[in-house]
C-alpha cells in the first residue's frame, strides 16, 4: 500500500514551487508529486514532469498546451490546460495537500475548491487570504480542510503559538526586511526602476513579491494574512523592520514574554515545516551559526516612505471587498512597473485611487470578490494608461 502523501503544487515552476519539489525529493518515502501546475514556463514544467512523474500536469496558458502534451505524450501523464482544469484537478480524491504557490488573485478559486473538498492547504499564495480572508475563514469552519502557512513569518507565528493557550496572546510582532529601498531616501523613490527594486537584500523570490517587498505592500498583505490565519485584530499586529531576516516573527504574551523564531532566510525551512506537520522532519540542511550574527537590529517602519503599509491597515479595518480592490490594483500597478510603464511611487497612487473609486460590499460572496477583482483591475488599467 502506498502511504505517501500526494502533493499538488499550483505554481510548480516558480520559486516556492521549485523549492517544494526539493523537499519532495528530500523525503521520497513521505511525499510524491501528484499534480504540477504552471502558468507559462512550459519547458521547466516538462522537465519537472519527466523527473517527478506526477499523475497530471496543467499548463494554464492554453497557447502552450500542444507543446507540453507532445513532450509528455509517451510518459503516461495526463496533460490539461486552462483555469477550469486547475480548479477541478485540486479536488482529485487522491490529492492530500495542495501547495498554493501561484502568483496573486489566480490562487483564489482553486484554494476555495480545495477547501470545499477537505484538502490540506500549504498556503504560499497570501493574496488568497488578503482578497477573501473572510470567505475563506467561513469555508474552513464547514470543512475538514486545514491551512498551514508557507510564508516564513506565518510559519514563525505558528511555531511560537504551538503549545500556547490563545487567550494568553497579546500581540503578534511581524518582522520585515525593509526591502531593497530601506536606506533609499524618500525623495529618490520615484526615480527607482524595476531593476533597482529586483535586488532584494536577503530573499531570492519571484518578481511580483520582490516589488511588493520594495513597496512594503508585501508586509501589509502579511499583516492581513496573519489576521485571518491566527484570528487576531489587525490592531494587535505590530510591524517591525529587521534587516537581517533572521528573526522570522515573534509573539508577545499577556505576561510580557516574547517568543521569537530564528532561522536562516531560506524558504525550504517553512516549506519543510508546513509539509511535515504535525511532525518535524529531520534534515541535513545548512544550520544557522548563531555566533555569526553579532548584531540583530530592529527599527520602526517608515510609514511616510511606505504609505502602502497604512493602506493595508485601512483595508483590514474596512474589511468587505476593500482588501480585494487593493490587491487587484496592486497586481496591475506592479505588472506595469515591471514593464517600466509607471514610476515606483505611482504604485501607491494607483492602489489608493482604485480603492476610493468603488463602494465597499460587506460579507462578500465569491461572486462579489470575482466582480470586484475584475472591475478594480480594469479601472487600475485605465489609471496606468
Ligand atoms: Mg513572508
Amino acid at each position: 500500500m502506498n502511504l505517501k502523501r500526494k502533493i499538488a503544487i499550483l505554481g510548480s515552476t516558480g520559486s516556492i514551487g521549485r523549492q517544494t519539489l526539493d523537499i519532495i525529493k528530500e523525503y521520497p518515502d513521505l511525499f510524491e508529486a501528484h499534480l504540477l501546475v504552471a502558468n507559462n514556463s512550459a519547458d521547466l514544467l516538462i522537465e519537472q514532469a519527466i523527473e517527478f512523474k506526477p499523475k497530471r500536469v496543467i499548463i494554464a496558458n492554453e497557447m502552450l498546451y500542444d507543446k507540453v502534451r507532445d513532450a509528455l505524450a509517451v510518459k503516461d501523464i495526463i496533460v490539461e490546460t486552462g483555469a477550469q482544469a486547475i480548479a477541478e484537478a485540486v479536488t482529485d480524491v487522491d490529492v492530500d495537500t495542495v501547495v498554493t504557490a501561484m502568483v496573486g488573485y489566480s490562487g483564489l478559486i482553486p484554494t476555495v475548491r480545495a477547501i470545499e473538498t477537505g484538502k490540506k492547504i500549504a498556503l504560499a499564495n497570501k493574496e488568497t487570504l488578503v482578497v477573501a480572508g473572510e470567505l475563506i475563514t467561513k469555508l474552513l469552519k464547514n470543512s475538514s480542510s486545514e491551512i498551514y502557512p508557507v510564508d516564513s513569518e506565518h510559519g514563525a507565528f505558528y511555531q511560537c503559538l504551538m503549545g500556547e493557550d490563545r487567550k494568553n496572546v497579546s500581540k503578534l510582532i511581524l518582522t520585515a526586511s525593509g526591502g531593497p529601498f530601506r536606506l533609499t531616501p524618500r525623495e529618490q523613490l520615484e526615480n527607482m526602476r524595476a531593476a533597482d527594486a529586483l535586488k532584494h537584500p536577503n530573499w531570492s523570490m519571484g518578481a511580483k513579491i520582490t516589488i511588493d517587498s520594495a513597496t512594503m505592500m508585501n508586509k501589509g498583505f502579511e499583516m492581513i494574512e496573519a489576521k485571518w490565519l491566527f484570528d487576531v485584530s489587525h490592531e494587535d499586529i505590530e510591524i517591525v523592520v529587521h534587516p537581517q531576516s533572521i528573526v522570522h516573527s515573534m509573539v508577545e504574551f499577556v505576561d510580557g514574554s516574547v517568543k521569537a523564531q530564528f532561522g536562516l532566510p531560506d524558504m525550504h525551512l517553512p516549506i519543510r515545516f508546513a509539509l511535515g506537520l504535525p511532525d518535524r522532519l529531520p534534515s541535513d540542511a545548512k544550520r544557522m551559526t548563531v555566533a555569526d550574527y553579532a548584531s540583530l537590529t530592529f527599527e520602526k517602519p517608515d510609514y511616510e516612505k511606505f504609505p502602502l503599509l497604512n493602506v493595508a491597515k485601512d483595508a483590514a479595518a474596512q474589511g468587505g471587498i476593500a482588501p480585494c480592490l487593493m490587491n487587484a490594483a496592486n497586481e496591475i500597478a506592479v505588472a506595469a512597473f515591471l514593464k517600466d510603464r509607471i514610476k515606483f511611487t505611482d504604485i501607491n497612487e494607483i492602489v489608493q485611487h482604485t480603492m476610493r473609486h468603488f463602494p465597499n460590499v460587506s460579507s462578500p460572496t465569491l461572486d462579489d470578490y470575482v466582480a470586484a477583482n475584475d472591475e478594480a483591475r480594469a479601472f487600475a488599467e485605465t489609471l496606468v494608461k
